[in-house]
């Protein structure tokens, strides 16, 4: 069976952590989307890490860590990464590639460099991985595809076709250096020395491997938010953070699909630009950045700070729904023990009419948020197993979120380790 793991807002969820503890009991992950440009931070018996193409399922000797076509595969980036898990003593994991997954070629990330310099202060706040050029040549048909690095006429002809192109933008809107296309098919010829071995037909060994009876984990990147259709278009990425497109990004039957386990944190937290409704400033942030997460909520890939608010139940019911939830992992709510009353998001206020349903953009730019305060517990949770061992003004806040975003949440993460999860059972579910 195939079980996905998304994310309900912008990101930085704790999707990481959840795969990492799903992934005791599955016998392969699989990255569908994105790229180098998002990290997932995992904490285990080797240590801490921050994984940013590589499945959070490769600190297991019994998985199989796949790198799916729908991924952007910046191939030294990868090669860095495993080398950085098996540095600090973890087991050479074992890896797939799909043949059909698209290289990010170098001059993508160079453009994605240029392209954030030529807008100066109007810029995406893009981690400058080379994701949106990447994606754009994929869907512009001149992406490279990891089997065309064993075609060597082909990938001849193909880098003085593109090269072309490229030169053209490079000399006249950038006034940067010229692609050489004879250092660049050096480079190609690296490439493929280095994935060769990992290489693979992902969805043939993926249908195989459910027709066995394995468990296949689809791990998402960043959240509903960020998705190119349902999300805050244009501050999004550059491919699909939904489920649905696990099906493609992995190469399986939409149907294979049966558990969606939609990841929300128990309070809001973003990077780069857009509209954030929920958001909070100032030293009210300042703390809650700081006692955020595992150490801080600061970007794993590029330790920007991020931008923190309440629980934002509009945009969470209506990250869920996109998601097709059957399932929601609860996240990061030991972080809040700090605090006498909590905020919570319950509607958006936009032109002078409330709603809980989330808008596009252009409306959601305008939308100010709609708080109701919920009693803190002041006290530590880490270490609780039970849920009905959670102080009362816990399970309310729980349950309250619950019944406003309307999906089951079913686990409850109160702290960054493996074990730190509480399983419960949820009145939705029955
Ligand atoms: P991802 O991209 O969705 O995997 O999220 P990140 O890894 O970027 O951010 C989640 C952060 O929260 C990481 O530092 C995790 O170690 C940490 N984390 C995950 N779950 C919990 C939790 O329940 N409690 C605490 N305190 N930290 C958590």
């Amino acid at each position: 069976m195939v079980k996905a793991v998304v994310g309900a807002n912008w990101g930085d969820e704790g999707k990481g952590k959840i795969t990492d503890m799903l992934a005791k009991q599955a016998d392969i992950i699989v990255r569908f989307q994105g790229g180098a440009n998002a990290g997932h931070t995992i904490v285990n018996d080797y240590g801490k890490f921050a994984l940013h193409t590589l499945p959070s399922g490769v600190f297991y000797s019994h998985t199989t860590s796949v790198i799916g076509n729908g991924v952007a595969l910046d191939i030294p980036r990868l090669f860095k990464e495993i080398k950085s898990i098996t540095d600090r003593n973890v087991p050479m994991p074992k890896i797939l590639v799909s043949n059909r997954a698209q290289i990010v070629m170098p001059y993508h990330v160079l453009f994605d460099q240029y392209e954030e310099e030529r807008l100066g202060g109007k810029s995406f706040g893009s981690t400058k991985s080379g994701i949106a050029p990447f994606y754009s040549d994929k869907y512009a048909k001149i992406g490279f595809q990891v089997s065309e690095l064993f075609d060597d006429e082909l990938l001849k002809e193909k880098v003085v076709r593109v090269a072309e192109q490229k030169n053209v933008i490079l000399e006249h809107l950038y006034h940067k250096p010229l692609i050489d296309t004879d250092e660049l098919l050096n480079t190609l010829h690296e490439y493929r020395d280095m994935v060769a071995p990992y290489v693979c037909d992902v969805s043939l060994f993926l249908d195989k491997a459910l027709k066995e009876g394995k468990t296949v984990l689809l791990e998402g990147q960043l959240g509903t938010l960020k998705d190119p259709d349902h999300g805050i278009y244009p501050m999004v990425t550059s491919s699909s953070t939904l489920a649905a497109y696990g099906a493609i990004g992995a190469g399986v039957p939409p149907y294979e699909i049966k558990q969606i386990i939609t990841v929300c944190k128990a309070y809001s937290s973003a990077v780069g630009a857009g509209a954030f409704v929920s958001e909070i400033f100032g030293d009210e942030a300042d703390e809650l950045r700081r006692r955020g997460g595992d150490g801080g909520e600061f970007g794993a890939t590029t330790g920007r700070p991020r931008r923190m608010g309440w629980f934002d139940c509009v945009a969470s019911k209506y990250g869920c729904r996109l998601q097709g939830t059957t399932d929601v992992a609860f996240t990061v709510l030991d972080v809040l023990g700090y605090l006498d009353e909590i905020p919570v998001c319950t509607g958006y206020e936009i032109n002078g009419e409330v709603t809980t349903e989330f808008p596009v953009t252009s409306l959601l730019e305008k939308a100010k948020p709609v708080l109701t305060k919920l009693p803190g517990w002041k006290c530590d949770i880490r270490g609780i197993k039970k849920y009905e061992e959670l102080p009362e003004n816990c399970r309310k806040y729980i349950e309250f979120i619950e019944g406003q975003i309307g999906y089951p949440i079913t686990m409850v993460s109160n702290g960054p380790g493996r074990d730190d999860i509480i399983y419960r059972e949820s009145s939705l579910n029955k």
